[in-house]
């Protein structure tokens, strides 16, 4: 029997052993087969020594992505690549690369990746390819792992392929650039790696730091081409458009060949707790059961789980589980925050087979090889189709089949998928937003680019349309000076930027024992070292406790012992927010008297005690107090600011107000990713039943979870009637009697999910929508809770406060004159439903008619479409209009007589049209 055999035979027995269990409580809801790809190959003529050195590596033909990539590169097109992993993308700009210098032994090419690992990598890779190429070319990584002899060997030395980050090109080739004059003067390649993940924060920064990159390139008369390659993305032209700032082609048609996908939905199964409640298990359980049998089986597996912790938790469990057999060696941890000697070890010790399984954040989601694995765990729907369709990448090695489970979570979002699987699989992949225009992160690189070379009108070409207005704010500041050309007045303005939005306030954690103490983490944020690293906590690194004795503010170090407890802490967070300034007011369509509000707002949050919590059993063993230092966020904010008539209203049917407006924003924030394509962790929320900044009246705050906001609180308060919509109707149709995991309570809630009212959340909502008056089945204690409200200013330096009114100055002008971007191409969000009102989804288009085909081509990608006979029939609602259109669309094949080369299928020549009636 051979390997691929054993393999399907490993999987097919796994299934069927679950299946069969008397454990097993049906919670299998859905297995999509998905089928296995040929490879599809083409022709391309490569430089001999290229060919040669391939095939002595084994490599006889190209992809036919491969291949298209290369000769578009050759057209002299920047061009962005968006296969899945493992398909071979680095040989697309390897070969190209290496052909340039083997033409010019001058050239050079800058890789560019987000991850060291990923720099690591690649290095070895081209490193490997040289080997046998003998070119010639000098290949070196440059990242903060090399001491400064390391590093001036690279600068000064015959380098012609640097390796590096986005933080070296900001901190090092760009504000040192004269000592880089020979590698700029002669670049011909920028490899962006990775660069769907340059989206919101990063994304917005990397835009900038690109044209920045490009401005010093040209200025040293280089005219370097960029070679982009994403993960599948929805948007993958317009993403890497407005991330380089100039036209992208793309190739997206993977020639690679894949083994083919066993893809299981799993729905942990219900229970009665002790108290006679109705709750689902919870997915870590089932996550580490699943794993755990499939690390018996035999088979490589890899679980993702959605937190730093999570990881360490499921760790330390699952090893108990596999103690019996011997095989806890044989797993592993993995995320961010370990040292890379560590991480390199467990990618080495993955790759060899060494290991059997690894537990991880989506830390493992980009393409660090670790080798293709048997299996694959996602405890979590990850909360974008995009990043559940990488984690599965991760599953199916040359041509064997490979099994997906994802195991649902109990929140709203992972329950849709479960009641609606085909839905998971029509869906794109969700759009990579960007906004290199945000002031707040535009004015900071504006300062670095014009103490890289004084800044001159004709610079508008690299930083868009509202470039003379940012110069004119920033000279009004002082911080830019002189007549014509502007320099800047800072001598260093790059500690002003940080390119992934991350505080360089950070900690690092030192375990004791006796006297003796040990690193063990470093460069743990501040918001992070508050929230999990506080006095009293437990902290977990690689399976083992460690209890956090104090902090050291002063060294900036956290003090930890080891320990045996078996329970974990989590911390009770007050968080409050003060209006700094309003940029924009409007009313609800139905409700005159609500205020809908725009504008900056401080959010101070404050760890003010902790709950020990039994890791068996889930119960709290006891709660804590605690005295730490506020964090404060200053960010952009949507608002509703309620009548008191409603409090009077919901107190009257004894309903609690304050655990009704909780709940709103709670729902509102788990609902967001539905309309706003963002993760619900990039928001976060603060309702109080009296905040002073609105005349003491109530409030539902809605904010960025972002510094200086990346655009998320502008697109809400745009959006904010479907974004109320969809929140009632998540809480509406959550059949739970008084509020669940699904509906209104948040795994994130600092508050402990107090107070929660379900009924009174419903009430409220119906009030101000306009709907017909909502009459609880049931009366509730009335119990109200108070929220606190207070902020103190954060500390300024000269430049940053300086910076900071430009910002803000900026960001009242682009309000204030810019419809959003989503007016500015008139798109409107439409919801789809079949005949009988089931969701099939939700577009942006700018017509219904666009939304209907929209629909149509999404449902049916790559599936047999409807013909006149049977067509699709559809209700598409304008959600901001209120109104519905219906429409019947349908696929007309003709036979292609003139055009020869239009559609051209297994030789048949056929034109397809989609034809799309409206009906009454
Ligand atoms: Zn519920
Ligand atoms: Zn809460």
């Amino acid at each position: 029997m051979n390997k691929k055999r054993s393999q399907e035979m490993n999987i097919f027995s796994l299934l069927n052993e679950i299946k069969t269990s008397s454990r097993y409580e049906n919670q299998i809801v859905h297995i999509e087969e998905i089928p296995a790809r040929e490879a599809l190959y083409a022709p391309l003529k490569l430089k001999k020594q290229v060919k040669v050195a391939l095939s002595r590596a084994g490599i006889e033909d190209l992809y036919s992505h491969q291949a298209e990539t290369i000769e578009k590169i050759r057209e002299g097109k920047d061009i962005v690549l968006c296969t899945t992993t493992a398909s071979g993308k680095s040989l697309t700009y390897m070969a190209p690369i290496f052909e340039a210098v083997l033409e010019n032994p001058e050239a050079t090419a800058l890789y560019i990746s987000p991850l060291n690992a990923l720099v690591n990598d690649q290095l070895k890779s081209f490193l490997e390819f040289e080997e046998v190429l003998k070119s010639g070319a000098g290949i070196a990584r440059y990242t903060g792992a090399l001491n400064e002899a390391q590093k001036r060997k690279v600068r000064e030395g015959q380098t012609n392929v640097i390796l590096t980050n986005p933080e070296m090109i900001h901190m090092s080739f760009l504000a040192w650039h004269h000592l880089w004059k020979r590698f700029f003067s002669n670049l011909k390649f920028i490899v962006v790696d990775e660069s769907h993940y340059y989206r919101g924060v990063i994304g917005s920064n990397m835009a900038n730091l690109l044209r920045r990159l490009l401005r010093v390139a040209e200025y040293y008369g280089a005219a370097p081409q960029f070679i982009c390659c994403s993960a599948t993305i929805g948007n993958p032209e317009d993403h890497t458009e407005t991330l380089i700032g100039r036209k992208a082609e793309v190739v997206e048609n993977n020639g690679s060949s894949q083994g083919s996908q066993r893809f299981v939905f799993w729905n942990p199964p219900l229970y009665l707790n002790k108290k006679g409640c109705t709750l689902r298990r919870s997915s870590f359980a089932e996550a580490s059961s699943l794993f755990t049998r499939s690390v018996r089986a035999g088979l490589q597996t890899l679980v993702f789980t959605r937190s730093r912790q999570g990881v360490e938790r499921m760790y330390k469990s699952c090893r108990e589980l596999l103690r019996d057999r011997n095989l806890f060696p044989a797993i592993c941890s993995y995320r961010s925050g370990y040292f890379d000697r560590e991480r390199e070890e467990i990618e080495r010790k993955m790759n060899s087979g060494e290991l059997r399984g690894v537990i991880s954040t989506n830390a493992l989601e980009l393409g660090i090889d670790i080798g293709g694995l048997d299996a694959c765990i996602l405890d979590g729907y990850p909360g974008t189709v995009m990043s559940a369709r990488q984690q599965a990448g991760r599953a199916g090695r040359s041509g064997n089949e490979s099994l997906v489970v994802l195991v649902a979570g109990t929140n709203a979002l992972d329950q849709y998928y479960m009641r609606n699987p085909a839905d998971f699989f029509a869906r794109s992949s969700e759009n990579a937003v960007l906004n290199p225009k945000n002031p707040y992160i535009l004015t900071g690189h504006l300062l670095c680019a014009a103490k890289e070379i004084p800044l001159r009108t004709s610079d508008e070409k690299y930083f868009g349309k509202g470039y003379p207005r940012v110069v004119e704010l920033l000279e009004a500041e002082g911080l830019l000076t002189g007549d014509g050309l502007k320099y800047s007045t800072d001598s260093f303005p790059y500690k002003h930027v940080s390119l992934r939005g991350i505080d360089n306030n950070t900690y690092s954690l030192l375990a004791f024992e006796g006297e003796k103490s040990f690193p063990i983490e470093k460069d743990i944020e501040e918001t992070l070292t508050f929230r999990e690293c506080h006095p009293g906590a437990i902290y977990m690194h690689r399976g083992e406790s460690y209890y956090i004795n104090r902090i050291d503010h002063e060294k900036k170090e956290i003090h930890a012992v080891k320990t045996h407890d078996t329970y974990y802490t989590k911390p009770m967070i007050d968080s409050s927010v003060r209006v700094q300034e309003t940029y924009a007011v409007k009313s609800l369509l139905h409700a005159p008297e609500v205020e809908v509000g725009l504008g900056e707002v401080e959010v101070t949050d404050r760890v003010i005690g902790y709950r020990k919590i039994q890791t068996q059993s889930n119960d709290t063993m006891s709660i804590h107090d605690l005295e730490m230092p506020p964090v404060t966020l200053q960010t952009m904010a949507l608002w509703l600011k309620l009548p008191n008539r409603l409090q009077e209203m919901i107190g009257e049917h004894k309903l609690d107000f304050a655990g009704g407006i909780h709940a709103v924003e709670h729902a509102m924030i788990s609902m967001y990713p539905l309309h706003l394509l963002v993760d619900r962790s990039d928001v976060g929320g603060v309702s109080t039943p009296s905040h002073p900044d609105l005349g003491d009246k109530s409030g539902i705050f809605i904010y960025d979870g972002h510094r200086g906001g990346v655009g998320y609180a502008e697109k809400g308060y745009d959006l904010i009637e479907q974004v109320l919509d969809g929140t009632l109707k998540a809480i509406e149709s959550c059949p739970c009697e008084s509020g669940c995991p699904s509906c209104i309570q948040s795994p994130k809630c600092g508050n402990n999910n107090e107070p929660l009212d379900k009924h009174a959340a419903i009430m409220l909502l119906h009030e101000i929508l306009g709907k017909a008056p909502y009459v609880p089945t049931e009366k509730k204690e009335k119990h109200l809770s108070e929220v606190r409200a207070s902020g103190a200013a954060p500390e300024k330096r000269d430049t940053g406060d300086a910076l900071d009114r430009v910002r803000r100055q900026l960001r009242r002008e682009t309000i204030k004159q810019e419809p959003s971007a989503a007016q500015e191409k008139k798109e409107k969000t439409f919801i789809a439903t079949d005949e009988n009102g089931g969701m099939i989804g939700v577009v942006s288009a700018p017509a219904p008619e666009k939304a209907a085909a929209k629909t149509f081509h999404q449902k049916f990608r790559g599936k047999k479409e409807p013909i006149k006979e049977k067509p699709l029939e559809i209700r598409i609602r304008d959600l901001g209009a209120g109104s519905d259109y219906n429409f019947r669309l349908w696929i007309e094949i003709s036979e292609n007589k003139e055009n020869e080369s239009d559609n051209e299928k297994d030789g048949n020549k056929v034109l397809k049209r989609l034809i799309i009636r409206k009906v009454n």
